[in-house]
């Protein structure tokens, strides 16, 4: 921005010089020419008052003066500078025919000397002659032909000058913008110039925005890692507890195969525990659209609903699969896992004889996939946390479970990565429907 600001001021002034000096040396000139005609006339009424028309060379000694004095047939009466009868008739001159209408006119003609032009003046007199006067006078080229280095010296140094001004002044006018930028806490106070005021407000909302997002990212880090410590500490105290009670032989050889049990299941949450932190940090790792394939919803569902079968008959609780063929562009693993997530949590928050109703469709041309159930439900207060992570109802029921607390965290990452749209709708006691729309 400073080398641009700098071109363009530096253009400026170069430009200016170039306009100032052209048009300086064109209103030079003009008066110029307009003094040479007006010394001419001066001649001509001091000839004409004096009546020193044949004697003019002696009035006025002035070696260039030339004097032609016509008729008014246009025939030459007199020429100082030539015998008259070598003169041509001279009524068709552009500066003698004014004369002749309108009693005076003038005439600027190149001249036959180099550098030099030749002003006319001529002038109708009482007997209807027109006496002319006529006198060479540098041209434009060799008036300022001289002065053109001088004018290309100053030209140059006003340029160097123009060129340190622009840098001056680009200076002064990015200084306050730096200390703006150096500032954002400050920009609404420091602002540089009045036209950056919306802009100053804009940044600082913004940086205020970051700054927010930066420090609720660090809270839910710090939240994150305490919950994990927590989680993972609850099983291994578990599991140590009761190893260490069969290593000093304080269990009954009844009590050895239940505390083999316990240690066992703590030992299958924690691996629930591990795999399920794992996928949620893979998910805020990877990159956007990496492994997105062409998928068919029905197929994932109908393998999901084959693998939680068992468990939902164990809870007496019906899995149902109805729907189409519906293909979207997505990541398989994630897919799975999210249509995993939402059944297993429709079965374990099931009643006895509920069912789960999982249907894949296209609604307005829009993929669709709704799991409903008809457990527990979700009351509100509670609906707007559940997708936080280890966010749960009923603690015990999730741990009894075999929940993590992070199935819906997980749920709520893979939509957001698929760029679809979730929507929660759930009554305490009658059941659960969470329907996800893709693109
Ligand atoms: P969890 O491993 O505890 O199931 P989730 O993240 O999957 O963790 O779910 C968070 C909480 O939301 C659960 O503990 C449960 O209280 C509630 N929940 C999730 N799905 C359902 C559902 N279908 N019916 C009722 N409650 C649910």
């Amino acid at each position: 921005m400073r080398k641009k600001i700098n071109i363009y001021l530096a253009v400026i002034g170069g430009i200016s010089i170039l306009m100032t000096a052209i048009l300086t040396m064109l209103v030079y000139y003009n008066l110029y020419q307009k003094q040479v005609i007006s010394d001419l006339k001066t001649y001509s009424v001091i000839l004409i008052a004096g009546g020193y028309l044949k004697e003019a060379k002696e009035v006025l000694p002035i070696e260039e003066i030339r004097i032609t004095w016509i008729d008014k047939e246009g025939s030459v009466l007199y020429e100082s500078n030539a015998k008259k009868e070598e003169m041509d008739n001279h009524r068709k001159r552009p500066e003698i025919v004014q004369a002749f209408d309108m009693g005076e006119g003038q005439a600027v003609r190149r001249s036959n000397t180099l550098g030099k032009n030749a002003y006319y003046y001529a002038v109708k007199m009482k007997d209807n002659s027109v006496l002319r006067i006529s006198k060479e006078a540098s041209s434009f080229y060799s008036v300022f032909g001289s002065a053109i280095p001088i004018l290309f010296l100053s030209g140059f140094v006003l340029m160097i000058l123009c060129l340190f001004l622009a840098r001056w002044l680009t200076l002064r006018m990015i200084k306050p913008i730096e200390a703006m930028a150096l500032n954002m806490t400050e920009i609404e106070e420091r602002v540089a110039y009045e036209e950056l005021r919306p802009f100053a407000k804009t940044i600082k909302k913004q940086h205020e925005d970051i700054i927010n997002n930066v420090k609720q990212n660090e809270k839910m880090r710090r939240d994150f890692t305490a919950n994990v410590s927590h989680e993972l500490k609850t099983p291994l105290t578990s599991i140590s507890g009761y190893a260490e009670l069969i290593e000093q032989g304080m269990a009954k050889p009844d009590d050895v195969s239940r505390f083999a049990a316990e240690i066992h299941k703590n030992a299958n949450r924690l691996l629930s525990l591990i795999n399920d932190i794992i996928k949620l940090s893979e998910l805020d790792e990877k990159d956007k659209e990496n492994n997105f394939v062409i998928l068919d919803v029905y197929e994932i569902a109908k393998d999901c609903i084959e693998t939680l079968q068992f468990s939902a008959s164990n809870r007496m609780v019906t899995l149902k699969l109805t729907g189409e063929e519906v293909l979207i562009r997505g990541d398989k693993s994630m897919i799975e896992e999210l249509i995993y997530n939402l059944c297993d949590n429709a079965i374990r928050y099931n009643k006895p004889n509920g069912s789960v109703l999982v249907v894949i469709k296209y609604e307005n041309s829009r993929p669709k996939l709704i799991v409903s159930d008809t457990g527990i439900g979700i009351s509100k207060e509670h609906q707007e946390h559940i997708f936080e992570r280890f966010y749960r109802v009923d603690k015990s029921r999730s741990k009894e479970t075999g929940g993590t607390g992070l199935g819906l965290a997980i749920v709520k990452h893979i939509v957001e990565y698929h760029r679809a749209k979730l929507q929660l709708k759930s009554k305490e006691m009658e059941g659960t429907e969470i329907i996800i729309e893709f693109e």
